[in-house]
């Protein structure tokens, strides 16, 4: 095996694509810092002090200090400069092209509307392209727990930013409480209005959640899908179909969904042919990053180089973008490939 060194370069240098990447869960964490600082928060005197606060026991305890992060964000247009920040701090891990969530249910509490933050989110995107080169499209996120419709609302209000910067909508939120068949009417209504479709499935809650977002929901991926190995006939259809897996192995870790990076299905789900693609779902919160989660691919779960390929690869294959834009990237993706195992596997 290559030196853990050289694994940590390759995963930082090759080509990625992030299709389960929450803006808000990503805002690195000198911006949130600053966010804090400029609220005001006794606590958190320092970054260690965030660092130490973003620790979880379990699901639950996760979302509460996503919601505790979210009341930092005091002005919808705090929305360009935080997406702007993430998207540039991903091109660091060489990512080419995202898909993010974004959840502006979250501040209406703070009177904040989704067309504003829409807005100001594409705004953050398009500069970012502009400036660093990397392409993003949006995901609405309907929260499990909101009504039927808000939800229906919150799809309306951004029909008219549908292919000017929103791509899709996903299901987030807390998946055992609110079973996704609750939400079929806003997926069908989404379709139809051309919305490309994902939710958050087999995470907290075992194979029937995954069920209802394909039968259901109609989803063309799934959010995590962690327990669909719990159901055998679940992991032929996944197979059959080639529905993309959104999997994020360190977000699993840290909310508690599984035990150790090494208890996890990502391996199996690989070598049975499903369509696996790996993200970093909220880095910030889990203190990660999607080249980390491709280098623990390699140095726990035992992924060769080509594997880790076939996994960026896949990134491309299950992304909304159009065919004739897959097919482009995949030509940059092969030729960044080769140049980066030339630099270090041939000087390692
Ligand atoms: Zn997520």
């Amino acid at each position: 095996m290559l030196p853990s060194e050289t694994i940590g370069h390759i995963a930082v240098n090759v080509p990625k694509v992030e299709l389960h990447l929450h803006l808000e869960g990503a805002i690195p964490l000198e911006t949130l810092f600053h966010l804090i600082q400029k609220k005001g928060e006794p606590s958190i005197e320092n970054i260690d002090d965030l660092q130490r606060k973003l620790t979880y026991t379990d699901f639950d305890h996760f979302i509460d200090t996503w919601i505790w992060k979210n009341t930092f964000i005091t002005e919808e247009r705090d929305f360009e400069w935080i997406t702007y920040d993430v998207l540039r701090s991903l091109t660091y891990h060489h990512v080419k092209y995202v898909e993010a969530f974004y959840s502006p249910s979250d501040y209406f509490g703070q009177g904040f509307s989704t067309q504003k933050i829409t807005e100001y989110v594409i705004k953050g995107k398009e500069r970012a392209y502009r400036e660093c080169g990397i392409q993003c499209e949006l995901i609405l996120d309907v929260v499990r727990g909101n009504s039927l419709d808000l939800c229906m609302q919150q799809v309306e209000d951004v029909e008219p930013y549908l292919g000017k910067g929103v791509i899709g909508i996903g299901l987030g939120g807390r998946e055992q409480k609110y079973p996704a068949d609750t939400y079929s009417l806003v997926y069908r209504q989404a379709k139809q209005k051309g919305f490309r479709v994902t939710a958050h499935a087999g995470e907290a809650d075992g194979p029937k959640s995954i069920w209802a977002a394909i039968r259901a929901l109609g989803c063309e991926r799934i959010g995590h899908g962690v327990r669909a190995f719990e159901d055998p006939e679940l992991v032929r259809l996944l197979r059959e179909k080639n529905l993309p897996l959104e999997m994020c192995v360190i977000s699993n870790v840290r909310t508690g969904v599984i035990p150790s990076v090494e208890a996890h299905p990502i391996t199996e789900y690989f070598r049975k042919g499903l369509l696996v693609t790996v993200n970093s779902d909220d880095p910030t919160m889990f203190n990660t990053t999607v080249s980390r989660e491709y280098s623990v691919l390699a140095e726990q779960l035992g992924f060769s180089l080509e594997d880790l390929k076939r996994i960026s690869f896949n990134g491309i294959t299950a992304s909304f973008l159009p065919e004739k834009d897959k097919e482009s990237l995949k030509c940059s993706f092969e030729k960044e490939w080769d140049a980066v195992l030339d630099t270090f596997v041939q000087h390692s």
